[in-house]
């Protein structure tokens, strides 16, 4: 079986992660700030917070600008459910937003959702896409789009508009006009989940990229203690003499990476560029040459004037096909020992959101892009032979399937 995305683990990593192990500190230390030196190094956003996961860092974010009860945040209908989930946990409502034919949230269905509650909006950069930030970003910056916004804490008064916290979980390393995600929004959130790009097993970061007034500095050094309890001091700086008596300044959370994690994304981090990418982008390639004569097919957009992808996740469309008979064609493939997948099923169609009350109607882009939808495996060790066998096994079962119809 050709498997989905399995991680790329090698001597390298699991060498990094021993002398982390040998070196009898495992928990958050030394090398998560290292990890988090080279990240900010590697984005040019402002500063970098290692977390426990993007998910744990999405959250952070929401409760450190104040979104809670009454409050309302728009997300694509299109995403992983833990975009909307850490919503919830806050108190406040997602607002679901349909998306363009990119998979992304859709700028001008975003400004019709717009109400005196919003406090954020939190785009996803589907697939390794950047959405389109120069009509977000100019979105929340309109006098009209501002005036409805009612500030209720000191951060939201600093910032004086809606928050743009993108769920960046699957777009490392992918630009827009030069500049890398992470520095695209206010603050961004990466993954890196074991079928991640770049994984740590389990872990995130948050990236800041604030307006002047933000002092990214004391943001940080806020945010290491909310995500460690209100504890003044971490477990490293307690092993000191005299650390032992510390303070809880207010109950925080528990996100923080650990060394083991950072160890494996400082070995992936430095083979991001040379290898992870170009692995990933010749592999898109070749799906994309692949498929583009078939006249079935609707191949993903990965580059453009001004922006790049991260490769993330290769969603290929078939032209025509109704859910049912997009099942049938992953069928026939996985009968061929092929892993594929689809991304995403909407949150209407999930029974969590369904019992909120959330329909699936009302969100037609969104449903469309994903009854055609089949994601294919792009992996670092996928292998030409293996790329054919996707190939071969993709054409095969769709060509079968709309055969019969
Ligand atoms: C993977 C993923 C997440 C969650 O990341 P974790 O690090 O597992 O919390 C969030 N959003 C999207 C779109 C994802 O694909």
């Amino acid at each position: 079986m050709i498997p989905f995305s399995p991680p790329h683990i090698d001597q390298a990593i699991i060498d990094a992660v021993s002398e982390v192990l040998a070196s009898g500190w495992i928990s958050t230390g030394p090398v998560t700030k290292k990890f988090e030196k080279e990240l900010t190094a590697y984005t040019g956003a402002q500063t970098t917070l290692c977390v426990s996961s993007a998910t744990a860092g999405m959250e952070l974010m929401l409760r450190w600008f104040g979104v809670g009860e009454g409050d309302e945040v728009i997300l694509p209908a299109y995403t992983y459910c833990a975009t909307a989930n850490v919503v919830m946990h806050t108190g406040a409502k997602p607002v679901l937003c349909d998306v363009g034919d990119d998979f992304n949230i859709d700028p001008k269905a975003i400004a019709r959702l717009i109400t005196p509650r919003t406090k954020a909006i939190m785009p996803v950069d589907i697939g390794g896409w950047p959405c389109d930030y120069d009509a977000i970003n100019a979105l929340v910056r309109q006098p009209e789009v501002m005036a409805k916004f009612k500030a209720a804490t000191d951060e939201q008064r600093q910032l004086g508009r809606m928050l743009v916290l993108s769920d960046a979980a699957h777009s490392f390393g992918a630009t827009c006009k030069g500049r890398k995600t992470g520095t695209l929004t206010d603050l961004s959130v990466f993954s890196f989940h074991a079928v991640k790009n770049l994984t740590t097993a389990e872990g995130g970061a948050i990236m800041f990229h604030l307006p002047e007034g933000f002092d990214p500095e004391e943001l940080y050094t806020r945010l290491c203690t909310l995500a460690l309890h209100g504890q003044s001091k971490d477990a490293l700086a307690k092993t000191r003499s005299g650390g032992w008596q510390y303070d809880v300044y207010e109950p925080g959370y528990k996100a923080n990476m650990t060394d083991i994690q950072a160890a494996m994304g400082r070995v992936g981090l430095l083979r991001y560029n040379t290898e992870t990418l170009v692995q990933r982008k010749a592999i898109f390639d070749r799906y994309s040459q692949a498929f583009e004569a078939a006249p079935w097919a609707i191949t993903p957009v990965y580059g453009s004037k001004s922006k790049t992808s991260s490769y993330h996740v290769y969603m290929l469309r078939i032209k025509g096909v109704n859910e049912d008979e997009r099942n049938e064609i992953m069928h026939e493939i996985y009968q061929k020992q092929v892993a594929v997948n689809v991304h995403f099923q909407p949150l209407p169609l999930l029974t969590a959101y369904k019992n909120r009350g959330y329909r699936m109607e009302d969100y037609p882009n969104a449903y469309k892009q994903y009854a055609c939808e089949i994601s294919l495996p792009v992996f670092y060790n996928l292998t030409p032979e293996q790329q054919c066998t996707v190939i071969e096994a993709v054409i095969a079962a769709t060509e079968n399937v709309l055969a019969r119809k």
